[in-house]
């Protein structure tokens, strides 16, 4: 018993679970965030690029491509001559700004030509630049050869990730300054826009420069004009006028001229010399992506990891994988709204890993959760049935153990009553008071009796051919007294039936107790109706009382065992709750119901209803057939 009440008492330790939830949310989230996890960042980065919709163009950029058909216009690359009847016309446009991404000191041609084409380069309006940074511990490219030499070089770089972050070889970054030295790209800008580009959005340091991301358009968003149609004057001047002009190599031959983007890792996926214009317009547009702070990644993973925790203990499996699928996709398209409309870069790699890992780690963690629970109400389970097997037992050992010395008790009080020596008055009210208490007693026992037999299965149907209406004047009968006693008038309508299949004496039992109840719970001089009758193949009998009725919270446990309600429990009618519990159970042996309408202070109908219809169970006349839910099956 003991060891039951423990169990019963054992209240769940949800808080464990929560404070494992937390802390297990807490370790992973700062693990993860610390993991290196860029492999799988940047291909979560190189998605949001690819799908978002391409960024508007700053429209300052033009560029000039030495293409292929340049190469089979010229025979070979253009040499020094053709630059400069190609600068010749390109000056007349009025670009702003002339940026040669190629070395002129590589360029064929004589000593004059080599001279005349380093004074013509030599302009503030013309940038040369090379796809260098200064050695260590310089702020300056190493001059140009001779006769070069005065031409000021600028550094352009081309970063690849290839040692480091992502290590897939693919363009994603550009470098700001170098060893504080700016590139090209910054210089011009800040000529353009006639300002000092102090801080640019999502700067970072970087070993001993400092680099940004590119807001990179999708690759061919830059079509370049043709040096060979530049060259001949063959181009519409307003293309011209007032931009930059990025010149350099589009010809697939070499793939140094040539980067892989979030786009395509394909070594050639774009020309650098459309990487240039797009790391350009990153500047003059200041678009480039920032990473949103740590501290936010941080609360909203661990948010997340808490939500799968919660999600995986508390939902029922299916509905949580719904539910946690959901959050995904939910998730996944937040970061890439904020990055396309924002340009912002919530990272993705570590928040989906946790989620992944604290799915399946809070899985087998539930699993073995509910086995301890299912373990604990199976030793539960065993302990009731033991305590209940004990109580039946016992109450049958008590009830068989008293109806002996009852009936003795009975037997000898009827005796003294019958007897001829004339007793007081006093002496006459007691010995009946005796037997009438003695009578209750009996009944009592009977009703634990019957009670016990259900319980270990032991009722089985007698069923014979009988007049129920006999079986009910019967009861009337033997009611009679008890009625009298409280000047009660019991009316019947019999309709005359048939006889059918019943269990004479389990009826009789339900019908006496029936009776007895309306004439219980009836007020002195009350109307009491006992009616029968047949209708679609069912006979229906039902009593009727004027007494204080049923309140209705009460009414769907009126047939529950033991259970009386609240206003037969503050009268003096005393009564065990066992009676209709009995009544309904033999009723429904005999796949008959029985219903209670019930107005309190007006009085109940009880109705039994019972099936004429010889069934195959009532043949077979066994308790197997009965109801399915009953516990007799
Ligand atoms: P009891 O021995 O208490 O009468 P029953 O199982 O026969 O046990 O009835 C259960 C309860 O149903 C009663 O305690 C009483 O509250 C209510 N009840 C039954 N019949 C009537 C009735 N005719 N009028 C009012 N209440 C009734």
């Amino acid at each position: 018993m003991l060891k039951l009440k423990a169990l019963l008492n054992k209240k769940s330790k949800n808080w464990i679970h929560w404070v494992v939830g937390i802390l297990f949310a807490f370790i992973l989230n700062s693990i993860l965030l610390n993991l290196p996890l860029d492999y799988f960042e940047s291909l979560t980065y190189d998605w949001r690029v690819s799908l978002r919709p391409t960024p508007t163009l700053s429209g300052k950029i033009q560029t000039v491509a030495i293409d292929n058909r340049t190469l089979k216009e010229f025979g070979n690359e253009p040499n020094i001559k053709d630059h400069l009847e190609f600068l010749e016309q390109l000056l007349k446009a009025q670009p702003s700004y002339i940026v040669y991404l190629i070395d002129p000191s590589s360029l064929l041609g004589s000593k004059e030509e080599k001279q005349k084409l380093a004074d013509k380069l030599n302009s503030a309006q013309i940038l040369i630049s090379q796809d260098n940074l200064p050695g260590a511990e310089q702020t300056e490219l190493p001059p140009l050869p001779i006769p070069f030499q005065n031409l000021k070089t600028l550094p352009g770089p081309t970063t690849r990730d290839k040692i480091i972050y992502a290590r897939d070889g693919v363009t994603r970054r550009f470098i700001i300054s170098s060893n504080g030295a700016p590139t090209y790209q910054v210089i011009l800008a800040e000529k353009m826009l006639s300002e000092k580009l102090t801080e640019i959005p999502g700067e970072f340091e970087f070993l001993d420069s400092k680099q940004a991301y590119i807001d990179f358009h999708k690759p061919g968003t830059y079509l370049p004009l043709s040096f060979s149609d530049l060259k001949s004057g063959l181009f519409n001047a307003e293309n011209i006028k007032g931009k930059v002009i990025l010149l350099g190599r589009e010809t697939k031959e070499k793939s140094l001229d040539y980067v892989s983007t979030p786009f395509s890792k394909d070594v050639i996926s774009m020309s650098v010399l459309e990487l240039n214009a797009n790391i350009l317009d990153t500047l003059l547009q200041k678009r480039s992506p920032q990473k949103v702070a740590p501290a936010f990644n941080w609360v909203v993973t661990f948010i997340i990891l808490l939500t799968t925790i919660y999600v995986v203990l508390k939902i029922s499996p299916l509905i949580g994988l719904i539910v946690l699928t959901l959050l995904a996709t939910v998730y996944i398209g937040i970061s890439f709204s904020v990055f396309a409309f924002f340009n912002y870069w919530i990272a993705m790699a570590p928040t989906l890993l946790g989620l992944f890992i604290s799915y399946y780690f809070f899985i087998p963690y539930r699993l073995v959760l509910e086995n301890r629970r299912s373990w604990e109400y199976l030793q539960k389970n065993k302990l009731l049935v033991q305590v209940e097997e004990l109580k039946s037992n016992f109450l049958r050992m008590m009830s068989h153990d008293l109806k002996t010395p009852l009936a003795r008790i009975q037997g000898m009080a009827h005796l003294i009553i019958s007897d001829h020596n004339p007793l007081s008055e006093k002496q006459k009210t007691a010995v009946e008071n005796i037997y009438s208490s003695s009578e209750e007693l009996t009944q009592f026992v009977g009703s634990i009796l019957n009670l016990s037999r259900i319980e270990s299965k032991e009722v089985k149907l007698q069923l014979k051919s009988r007049d129920i209406n006999l079986v009910l004047k019967e009861v009337i009968q033997k009611c009679e007294d008890l009625s009298r006693k409280n000047r009660l008038e019991i009316r019947t309508e019999l309709e005359p039936l048939f006889s059918f299949k019943i269990d004479e004496n389990l009826l009789r039992q339900v019908f006496t107790n029936l009776l007895e109840n309306a004439i219980k719970y009836s007020p002195v001089e009350g109307k009491i109706l006992v009616t029968s009758e047949e209708s679609n193949g069912n006979v229906i009998i039902q009593i009727s009382d004027q007494g204080m009725g049923i309140p209705e919270p009460d009414l769907p446990f009126i047939f529950d065992r033991f259970y009386r309600s609240k206003n037969a429990l503050q009268s003096e009618v005393s009564g065990s709750g066992l009676g209709l519990y009995l009544s309904k159970y033999f009723v429904e042996l005999h796949h008959g119901h029985i219903e209670v309408e019930s107005f309190v202070g007006k009085g109940s109908t009880f109705s039994v209803v019972l099936p004429m219809i010889n069934k195959n169970y009532l043949e077979k006349g066994k308790t197997s057939a009965a109801r399915e839910d009953s516990p007799y099956v």
